[in-house]
């Protein structure tokens, strides 16, 4: 057995410019939609390639307010992968549409456009793709369809495919920046982005409760921003986010070179697509260490409950194991991890 942590990343050669940051927010007195965060959004914007970056509370409130901004809403459906954290449908869920789930590709655990082509219907009136684990879906071809594809890059930042990130691919993209995801914040934070002026528009609106000038309230929103400590600290942190993305994928490259091909599957870039290992998933019938993830997958979750069959899903949730994953993973922390696979593996 081994202690290493399956986060392996730390803030601490951070701490003194974090500290500076946050005592500068405290000292200003602007807490809500100010200096930071506009200067936060456009920087983020501009790291992805996109036009408009709207901060938001968390990467569910997110995924929310960009659906309805897509104009999802009651009745309609919205095909999306059940092998995702739970909040993907709980958003659908949440404006009276309905979550369609597609199966995966077995060997990236994204969807792809077979799958999402087997669950579109008449009433499909988006698609959400899942970067899952710092992968990229191949969301170039979902677009053929025709239809808003919104990427939920909660788990991706940093990623690209074919040399555009991932968070610029789609008609729009959601962000978490919960602190253990790839670019983090000092507590719960998210972000939409989008080139589509309507679009950021609508979800600006929608973020300050349904009003443009805070005075007229032309619908029911939400009070959903991204406030200017976590804007402050995210500032500080973007810069280093494609240094950490060359770390973790040294740090996967080492598990390759050291052998843990021998005792397990090894995680599978969609093509084109730069991985950026926001987890590090292997698959095995049974592993020594290591943590499963969604072992039910949401369309087995009681508050959802659809009757569909996925049988790579299925798969994939009883055969992964997210192993230590982070930015400062050492080789010797590796070679650990790879003899306990070794010593256990069936
Ligand atoms: C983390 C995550 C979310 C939700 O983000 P929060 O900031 O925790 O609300 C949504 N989708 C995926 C795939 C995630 O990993």
């Amino acid at each position: 057995m081994t202690d290493v942590p399956l986060f392996a990343s730390s803030l601490d050669p951070y701490q003194d410019r974090l500290a500076e940051a946050l005592e500068r927010v405290a000292r200003d007195g602007r807490y809500i939609l100010g200096p930071e965060v506009e200067a936060f959004e456009a920087e983020f914007a501009a790291y992805l390639g996109v036009r408009h970056c709207v901060g938001v509370a968390n990467g569910t409130d997110a995924l929310t307010i960009a659906l309805r901004a897509l104009g999802i809403g009651p009745g309609d459906d919205v095909v999306m992968p059940s092998f995702t954290f739970y909040a993907t449908a709980e958003a659908t869920l949440a404006m009276g549409a309905r979550p369609v789930f597609c199966d995966i590709d077995p060997d990236t655990l994204c969807v792809t456009a077979e799958t999402v082509r087997a669950a579109l219907s008449p009433r499909t009136k988006a698609i959400v793709p899942v970067h899952l684990f710092g992968n990229v879906a191949p969301v170039p071809e979902l677009r053929e369809f025709g239809l808003p594809v919104l990427e939920d890059s909660a788990q991706a930042a940093g990623a690209d495919l074919a040399g555009r990130k991932a968070g610029a691919l789609g008609e729009a993209a959601t962000f978490s920046f919960y602190p253990s995801k790839n670019l983090p914040c000092l507590g719960d934070g998210g972000a939409i982005t989008t080139d589509d002026d309507g679009v950021a528009e609508r979800a600006r609106i929608l973020r300050f409760h349904g009003s443009q000038d805070k005075s007229t309230f032309i619908e029911v929103g939400y009070n959903s921003r991204l406030d200017e400590m976590q804007a402050a600290a995210l500032r500080i942190l973007l810069p280093e986010l494609d240094g950490w993305s060359e770390r973790r994928r040294s740090a996967a490259a080492t598990y390759e070179r050291l052998g843990l091909g021998e005792h397990a599957r090894l995680p599978h870039a969609t093509d084109g697509a730069r991985h950026v290992y926001h987890l590090y998933v292997v698959r095995a019938e049974r592993l020594p260490l290591g943590r499963g993830y969604y072992r039910v997958p949401v369309h087995r979750q009681p508050a959802i409950a659809a009757d569909v069959e996925l049988p790579a899903t299925e798969e994939a949730a009883r055969t992964n194991y997210a192993l230590p994953m982070g930015t400062d993973l050492t080789e010797e922390q590796i070679r650990q991890v790879v003899e306990a696979c070794a010593s256990g593996s069936t």
